[in-house]
């Protein structure tokens, strides 16, 4: 038995080691990542379910590296904010939906907004608003086409500072969504005292929406609770026709997810927004 502890645990020791190298691994990668031009974004169009027309997408970022492959943001994301490189990411993520965005106003799609996903660390630092700020301003795409995606957790941090920093950003035009919506802790006390916008409910309820009652409870409450404060709603991880006929009936505004359309480069999104307008 003690030998078998003792492989125990060289066994785990080796597992902790192969997971420091690789986190090691990827943060060395991603320092260089940006200037090798390594990072890329797709975008996700939303759906308005009432209007069926495209209002909004979502800009996703994906990370090539020739040594490590294919590294989703799931794994790179949490050591970006770890490592403090997601400020310098995120910041590039901004810059580069909208000068893309901007492209697509001129293309003819002069409504199109885009939502980019902010990080706690990038949300709590000092210089956050103004870098907003001056980021779109270089850009030129009009502040109100931006959409600022934060997670529970990020304005939950320090409330009356959270309030402070959404009136800022409410004031340049811009519109801020609750991301992951559901999975936090923030309590509806809270929710009433942000200038928010849209609550995006997240793929975790939407998953099991038609199969669990439950999970069809949360969603129709969140909706409810969302239209009396006077907020929009978006479904994330849509994938079924019959989760789209819930939703739509629930009175949720608009839809995200592959059965409309999956995640797709700026070129495959041109394509797709063309035959789309077509329709
Ligand atoms: P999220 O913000 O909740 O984004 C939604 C995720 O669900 C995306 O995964 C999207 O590709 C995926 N998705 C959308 N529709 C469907 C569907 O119908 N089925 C399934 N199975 N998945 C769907 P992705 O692109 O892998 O991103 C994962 C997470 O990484 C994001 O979750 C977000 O938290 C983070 N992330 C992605 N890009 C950025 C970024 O530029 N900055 C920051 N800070 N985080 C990012
Ligand atoms: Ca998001
Ligand atoms: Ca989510
Ligand atoms: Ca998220």
């Amino acid at each position: 038995a003690k030998e078998l502890g003792r492989n125990g645990f060289q066994f785990f020791a080796e597992e902790m080691n192969l997971k420091m190298n690789s986190r090691l691994r990827v943060e060395t990668q991603m320092r260089r990542a940006l200037e090798r031009n390594e990072m890329q974004l797709h975008y996700q169009p939303k759906l308005d379910i009432r209007s069926g027309t495209i209002n909004g997408l979502e800009a996703l970022i994906r990370w090539h590296n020739d040594s490590l492959g294919m590294v989703s943001p799931a794994e790179f994301i949490p050591i970006a904010e770890a490592s403090g490189l997601i400020v310098q990411i995120g910041e590039w993520v901004l810059e580069t939906a909208c000068k893309q965005t901007l492209i697509w106003h001129n293309m003819g799609h002069a409504s199109l907004r885009v939502s980019v996903n902010i990080s706690t660390r990038q949300f709590v630092r000092p210089e956050f608003v103004d870098r907003i700020a001056d980021i779109i301003e270089k850009c030129g795409l009009p502040a109100q086409f931006v959409d600022l995606e934060i997670t529970e957790s990020a304005l939950t941090h320090n409330i009356s500072e959270t309030i402070t920093i959404l009136q800022r950003l409410k004031a340049m035009g811009v519109t801020i969504s609750i991301d992951d919506f559901g999975t936090g802790y923030s309590s509806l006390n809270y929710l009433k005292r942000f200038p928010i916008d849209t609550l995006k409910i997240d793929k975790s309820f939407v998953d099991d929406v038609v199969e669990r009652t439950e999970d069809a409870a949360i969603v129709a409450t969140i909706i409810a609770m969302a239209h009396h404060m006077n907020l929009n709603v978006v479904a994330e991880g849509v994938e079924t026709l019959e989760q789209l006929d819930l939703l739509k009936k629930g009175g949720c505004e608009e839809i995200q997810g592959y059965l409309f359309c999956k995640p797709q480069t700026a070129e495959g999104l041109t394509d797709f927004l063309e035959s789309f307008r077509r329709k």
